[in-house]
């Protein structure tokens, strides 16, 4: 049997970590299989479907590299298929009319509830006879089976057990024709051969009822894995009414996160391999099982991730983080092909840095002109004193035939000795007049970095700036 497994999100927001999670079982179950996962976008909801949301969902996939064989598939596109299916169940008798008014639903609602019964559709449509009320436009119900149970042999959960008669008949198309979710789901899942259905549990109390239709359509059940939900650092259900946007993927990758990271992170969460904390998507590809998944719901340990990514920025092939620094740079308004080489910059600041964030902003100084300097550094290092020495460096920085670390160095060292000043006393004031804070790679590497040009320009308007203010 070759394995198909499905990540199918509404499009009414961003990608939600939650998803993005479900999305990375699902990957990595099919790869693990050599089997196919399929995307497919549940847009059916007319309302709180949004073109931008599809956009942010793609992006988001794609950003992450969890690539879909098959799909993206839009349920919008589906609907003559989905006509089909409600005509044929009505034909073979599993679905029927239903005729009843607003009115006449509350009406049952609330006896039923002063009975002290749980409110549901008693099924009287079952059985209506006669010629069809004139004027009302039908819903199509499914005809949920009276007896048994509903077994779902839960992956993630164990054994679960529904009795039908917890269940009523459920709605599948609406008086304008449309069909509602849990019926498109299972046409989906039916036609798409889905084997294995991974999703948030959030979507367990749809199951029993998604399991009825499928039998009544003649499919084969697939396995469920429900995997709990992820939780915020307060203990809280991530969600983007109460977290806003921080739910988002891009959100991490706007943070500075690496993808790899980002999904290192999320397959641990709730999924263990003895202590194991790093996994490249290989191990992960190899490792992971869905009967691993843990039962309990996880919170998101922002440390623990910030640990996770600075591991990967460390260990990533420079090559490889300049595609998303780049990103990074860019938001800053800096054009990274304009300056030093992006590679070199990387090999430099990638033991420093936790996130690309962080490192984008580390490295600005090596691209654009300083816009100041930080006051607490100027107010500890700076003095009109280090005029002589910044004029001095200037000149031998100005006769250097070679603008390497080396020399860099040297010229420093020379300038400290011929000046009778350790060379400390000038290196850190020189770091704050090129890169306009204290903290930077060593300083023949910064100022290699800054290149001839600018860190002449800088040193002239140090020395300016220490004549008429230090
Ligand atoms: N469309 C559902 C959601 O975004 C997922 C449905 C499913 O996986 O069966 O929550």
């Amino acid at each position: 049997m070759t394995i198909r497994t499905r990540f199918a999100p509404s499009p009414t927001g961003y990608l939600h970590i939650g998803g993005a999670r479900v999305a990375l079982f699902s990957w990595l179950y099919a790869r693990k299989h050599a089997g196919t996962f399929i995307l497919r976008i549940e847009d059916t909801d007319l309302e709180r479907s949004t073109a931008e949301s599809v956009n942010a969902i793609l992006e988001g996939m794609t950003w992450l590299g969890l690539d879909y064989d098959e799909g993206p598939f839009y349920q919008t596109k589906r609907f003559d298929r989905y006509k089909e299916v409600i005509a044929q169940l009505l034909q073979e008798g599993k679905a029927y009319h239903c005729y009843c008014s607003k009115d006449e639903l509350t009406a049952m609602r609330e006896s039923q509830m002063a009975r002290k019964e749980k409110p549901r559709y008693d099924g009287r449509c079952r059985h209506r006879q006669g010629p069809a009320p004139a004027g009302v436009q039908p819903v199509v119900r499914f005809k949920n089976p009276l007896d048994g149970n509903v077994v779902i042999n839960d992956v993630v959960r164990g054994k679960v057990v529904i009795a039908n008669s917890e269940l009523d008949d459920l709605i599948i198309a609406r008086s304008d024709g449309t069909p509602t979710y849990n019926f498109t789901v299972v046409v989906d899942d039916f036609d798409m051969k889905i084997t294995h259905v991974i999703r948030g549990d959030d979507h367990l109390n749809n199951t029993p009822r998604q399991i009825n239709m499928l039998n009544a359509m003649g499919a084969s059940i697939p396995v469920y894995a429900h995997a709990p939900m992820i939780l915020a650092e307060d203990g809280v259900k991530l969600s983007k009414r109460v977290h806003g946007e921080s739910a988002s993927v891009m959100a991490y990758r706007d943070a500075g996160y690496l993808p790899e990271a980002l999904l290192n992170y999320l397959a641990r969460l709730g999924w263990s391999h003895g202590d194991q904390e790093i996994f490249t998507l290989e191990e992960l590809i190899q490792l992971f099982d869905i009967t691993d998944i843990n039962h309990s719901a996880s919170s998101i340990n922002k440390s623990k991730l910030l640990w996770v990514n600075q591991h990967y920025i460390k260990s990533a092939a420079p090559e490889h983080l300049a595609r998303h620094l780049t990103h990074h740079f860019t938001k800053l308004n800096i054009d990274p092909t304009q300056g030093p080489d992006i590679v070199e910059v990387i090999k430099v600041q990638q033991e420093r840095c936790k996130t690309l964030v962080e490192m984008a902003q580390a490295s600005a100084c090596f691209y654009r002109p300083l816009d100041g300097y930080n006051p607490d550094d100027v107010k500890k290092h700076f003095s009109v004193d280090l005029v002589p020495a910044f004029s001095l460096l200037r000149e031998k920085f100005a006769a250097l035939t070679d603008w390497q670390k080396e020399p860099l160095h040297q010229a420093l060292k020379d300038t400290a000795e011929e000046l009778g000043l350790k060379l400390g006393k000038i290196a850190q004031p020189v770091r704050i007049a090129v890169t306009g804070g204290s903290v930077s790679p060593s300083i023949d590497v910064t100022l290699y970095l800054i290149g001839r040009d600018a860190t002449l320009v800088r040193l002239d308007k140090a020395i300016a700036y220490l004549g008429a203010n230090a």
